[in-house]
């Protein structure tokens, strides 16, 4: 992927020490601004501070407190380079699209972590992958994931890398959307197995929005070297659920999965790729998928 040179984006997070800014969560410790607020407010309301405090530290979808802004990663870190030129690119390609449909996009934040983080929807760990947190509009990533994605998941390369950005800034653009909304409140009524068709729904979409994107930074700015699609279609492979399932040990069950077959995963980003438009990722009104 040629990308070097190219604009930063200036959203990038670092929470990689664990301080800074909102609530560094490292090792299961709580800043010890959270407990002192913890115990004021239970003294005030007349609640537990435990049960304050629980609801502080995770869950209940309520915004995070900052205490200011984390600080932006330190100028000769290669890969939060790498990191904040892909982020840069998606806020390009997804202003214009918005634009063209008349709508405004707002940047995401993106925040790097090491281990765990206090988020606005609970708390993440490192183990769950990058994720993205509508509550506080942000896509987390602890860059030692893209360890895992190469010795571990076999998807190795620049490219792959950037499909992971991009697959997150996809949930944010459902968001932005009200996609996201809307399935939640289709997933109050569903069944598990309902819940879990949804879910693969919505991220197959995420795909599909990754390749609208790589479709766009490649006619704006030329980004495709020999081998990146192929290095963004070999990790759509390795993180299919049927391949992690089988990968794992375990029996292969439809039922289960959350993010779709591999087959289902590459189909979708190559069709964001080709066709490069939000309408080509309609997942919610296929019977094929
Ligand atoms: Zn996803």
């Amino acid at each position: 992927m040629r990308w070097e040179g190219n604009r930063e984006s200036s959203n990038v997070e670092d929470m990689r020490s664990g301080g800074g800014g909102g609530f560094g969560l490292g090792g299961g410790t709580i800043s010890i601004g959270a407990i002192v607020i913890a115990l004021i407010g239970g003294a005030v309301l007349g609640v537990n501070p435990l049960t304050l405090l629980g609801l502080m530290t995770g869950g209940g979808g309520a915004p995070v407190q900052q205490q200011g802004p984390a600080p932006a990663p330190p100028a000769n870190d290669q890969q939060a380079k790498f990191v904040a030129t892909v982020l840069a690119d998606t806020e390009d390609v997804w202003t214009d699209l918005f634009k063209q449909g008349g709508a405004t996009y707002h940047d995401p934040k993106l925040v790097l972590f090491r281990g765990a983080v206090r988020t606005g929807c609970c708390g993440g760990q490192a183990a769950m992958g990058p994720f993205y947190c509508p509550a506080d509009q942000k896509v987390y990533i602890d860059l030692s994931f893209y360890d895992t994605l190469k010795n571990q998941l076999g998807a190795p390369g620049d490219f792959a890398q950037a499909y992971v950005i991009a697959h997150e800034v996809g949930h944010h653009v459902q968001d932005e959307l009200g996609i996201t909304g809307k399935v939640d409140r289709a997933r109050q009524n569903a069944t598990p197995a309902q819940a879990n068709a949804l879910s693969v729904r919505v991220e197959l979409q995420a795909d599909c929005f990754a390749g609208v994107w790589a479709n766009h930074a490649q006619k704006s700015r030329n980004i495709l070297e020999q081998g990146d699609i192929e290095e963004a279609m070999n990790a759509a492979q390795r993180i299919g659920d049927d391949a992690l399932q089988k990968a794992a040990g375990r029996a292969v069950v439809p039922e289960s999965f959350t993010h779709g077959t591999s087959a289902q995963r590459q189909r979708w980003f190559s069709t964001g790729l080709q066709q490069g438009t939000v309408k080509s990722c309609d997942t919610f009104n296929t019977r094929n998928l």
